[in-house]
């Protein structure tokens, strides 16, 4: 868990930070309805119910340095089913963002750090994105009714910008000639950044509010760059 500035915390509000977030856990009912939604309930000893009652009882501390937060998938389906609106899933994120940085899950946070550097979780350089995507682009080319077919890269005033979930460049190529052929369907003016062209954000759940801005920012910047005004994200 973070350091904090406090010596003797005196009240639960310290004792306790994850308390006062405004899922007011102290409205929890116990009725297991979350944890019977959760598709991580069992797994590890994982259950939303148990990290609702630990935010109950103050026990930031245990939490947030347990493996429970990081076996969340962050999917929601707790807090859509609960009766009292509790804000499950900003409790786990919060907990997530006062753990120590080098206590993060490694795999979270090399993506962290490549995108940082990279503009992309895998850590592309503009010249192998853009030779990967012109190269899947070529393919799609010598299908019937896509002759001369090209990828938009930066083009200014496009009706949409396209951001990439990296695993579509890594792995799955194919789900990208899906998407470019229902835009050319469609007849869509559409383009992609050849830099800083990750859509998936992992400051989401590493549950650094710093590094989410970081990758929103870059989003927001193509944007004003290229005079868009729609926006495809991935996730
Ligand atoms: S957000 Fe997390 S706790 Fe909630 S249902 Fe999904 S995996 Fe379970
Ligand atoms: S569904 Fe809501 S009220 Fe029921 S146990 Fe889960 S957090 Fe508590």
């Amino acid at each position: 868990m973070k350091a904090t500035t406090n010596q003797k915390p005196s009240t639960i509000k310290e004792n306790a930070p994850l308390r006062p977030i405004q899922s007011v856990p102290d409205m929890c009912l116990a009725c297991g309805t979350c944890s019977a939604g959760c598709p991580m309930t069992g797994i590890e000893g994982f259950d939303p119910r148990k990290i609702v009652s630990m935010v109950l009882w103050g026990l930031d501390e245990e939490l947030v340095d347990s493996k429970l937060p990081w076996l969340c998938t962050m999917c929601g389906r707790c807090e859509y089913a609960c009766p009292m609106g509790i804000n499950i899933v900003h409790m786990i994120r919060t907990a997530r963002g006062m753990t120590d940085r080098d206590k993060i899950p490694e795999m979270i946070q090399k993506g962290i750090e490549l995108g940082l550097q990279t503009g992309n979780n895998l850590g592309l350089s503009k010249e192998d994105f853009v030779f990967i995507i012109e190269d899947v682009a070529e393919e799609l080319a010598e299908e019937t009714g896509y002759s001369g077919f090209k990828v938009p890269f930066d083009k200014k005033g496009a009706n949409l910008l396209h951001t990439l979930h990296n695993k579509l460049v890594n792995t799955q190529n194919e789900d990208l000639v899906h998407w470019w052929k229902i835009f050319h369907a469609a007849g869509e003016d559409w383009t992609i950044p050849s830099q800083n062209w990750e859509g998936v954000n992992w400051g989401l759940f590493s549950g650094d509010d710093e590094t989410m801005k970081c990758f929103v920012d870059r989003i927001v910047e193509h944007m004003e760059q290229l005079e868009i005004a729609n926006l495809m994200y991935p996730e």
